[in-house]
């Protein structure tokens, strides 16, 4: 039986402790301004659309060892985070990100959050290609010296029209619809503006603008901490924005929790390997690894995972092979899909225990049913588990899901905030969370 590491091994975080806390400024970290953990400074580096090139990501597994402790994370929004580095570390790292055109904007640095479909424009499913209007939201956002002021935590999103990412509830999105028309929501509603393609981005940042000059604080964040509602804003839009057409309401879609996996076939006979990437950690070897066996390019997704676009047959093969080797998941049955964790110790001082090494030994253990509970249902229909170095509970995903939770001797197992078990083997742990995530 395995027992608790209540303080051995590494620990990393894809969210900040404390920065949820409007009282006090953002602390939500950027490229250029590094935010300081227990373990040194962390950095968020944003990769809107998740798209980075084999070149950056072969120079990120470098540069996290030189300057930081060489932990290398995804993050819930396809962005990239650096952890360990020395005071003013970042300064040269912004410098070298500057070099490769990951840092358009200093004075934008934290506002470039643009959560894309991974896929589009590849597959059958997609729409429309929402490429173009990526690169035009960051080009023209970088350019408008107000929209600086945007938090670290607000969000874009730009559907390819699948029902991917509509349901994340960024704080304005464009979900595409038939016929080169995009949906526009705000905070995850749709307002009923539909927009013809060419005018989504400038729609988008009006969405922008207008939150801004309607928030009476510098400490509301997202749109739907407007007092009156993120739909209060649709009215002086619709006034706004030219060539707006008004339309029934439209069920946005609820995200699917794990996101691709697997082979994807491609419109032009090519192949795209979804993979991933357990707990989000993306070490230098896997960086490296995936720089070696992508075609030109890698797309980070929000489910921390990674596609590969543009493969041949015989190539997906062979990176399939070497993916799994290195321990990213590309069965879409695993259990390891759909569970997350916080950073825990030691990155974090308030955490009760290394979750994240806990996590890893319960995904890697491979445990019969002793407690004679029927095999688990489909992943599809099973919860997303969560695992907490503490009740704060970061990092949690939105909605249903099971908790374990790190208490000051051992773990609870939480579904619904009902407690499910309370202990200190984490084998006993996993079977319960594991049945805890089933749907009934
Ligand atoms: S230990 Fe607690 S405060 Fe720290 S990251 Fe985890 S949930 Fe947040």
């Amino acid at each position: 039986m395995v027992l608790l590491s209540l303080d051995a091994g590494a620990a990393e975080r894809t969210d900040i402790p404390g920065s949820g806390a409007h009282a006090g400024t953002d602390q939500c970290p950027g490229a250029v301004v590094a935010h300081q953990a227990e373990d040194g400074g962390v950095v968020r580096i944003r990769v809107p659309g998740g798209t980075c090139s084999r070149e950056v990501l072969a120079a990120l597994a470098d540069w996290s060892i030189e300057l930081g402790n060489g932990r290398l994370e995804l993050t819930a929004r396809g962005n990239l985070q650096l952890r360990g580095l020395a005071p003013g570390a970042e300064e040269e790292l912004a410098t070298r990100l500057a070099a490769y055109g990951l840092l358009p904007s200093v004075a934008h640095d934290r506002a470039r959050n643009v959560l894309a479909s991974p896929l589009s424009g590849r597959d059958r499913m997609s729409v429309l290609d929402v490429r173009p209007l990526v690169a035009e939201l960051d080009r023209r956002l970088c350019a408008s010296p107000e929209l600086a002021e945007l938090s670290g935590r607000f969000l874009f999103a730009l559907d390819d029209g699948r029902g991917d990412v509509a349901g994340m509830r960024a704080d304005v999105a464009v979900m595409a619809m038939p016929g080169h028309w995009v949906a526009l929501l705000l905070a995850g509603l749709d307002t009923g503006l539909r927009l013809p393609v060419h005018a989504a981005v400038s729609g988008m940042l009006m969405a922008a603008s207008a939150f801004l000059r309607r928030r009476a604080d510098h400490r509301v964040w997202r749109l739907a901490e407007l007092p009156d509602g993120p739909l209060s804003l649709v009215g002086e839009l619709a006034a706004e924005l030219a060539e707006v057409t008004h339309a029934p309401e439209l069920a946005v879609p609820e995200p699917d929790p794990r996101g691709p996996i697997g082979r994807i076939e491609e419109t032009d006979g090519r192949v795209a390997l979804a993979a991933c990437v357990p707990l989000g950690e993306l070490t230098p070897s896997r960086c490296r690894l995936l720089a070696a066996v992508a075609q030109r390019e890698v797309v980070l997704t929000p489910w921390r995972g990674v596609v590969l676009p543009g493969l041949t047959r015989s190539a997906a093969g062979r990176a399939a092979r070497r993916l799994a080797g290195a321990g990213l998941i590309l069965d879409s049955g695993s259990p390891a899909l759909g569970v997350s964790a916080c950073t825990g110790r030691p990155g974090c001082a308030k955490a009760q225990a290394d979750v994240r090494a806990d996590a890893s030994v319960a995904l890697s253990v491979s445990t019969p049913e002793p407690l004679g509970l029927p095999e688990p249902l489909g992943l599809a229909r099973q919860l997303p588990v969560h695992w907490s170095g503490c009740a704060r509970r970061c990092g949690r995903p939105r909605g249903p899901a099971v908790d374990v939770v790190a208490m000051d001797e051992g773990y609870q197992v939480l579904r619904d905030d009902r407690l499910e078990y309370f202990g200190t083997e984490v084998a006993v742990v996993r079977i319960v969370a594991a049945h805890a995530r089933r749907r009934w």
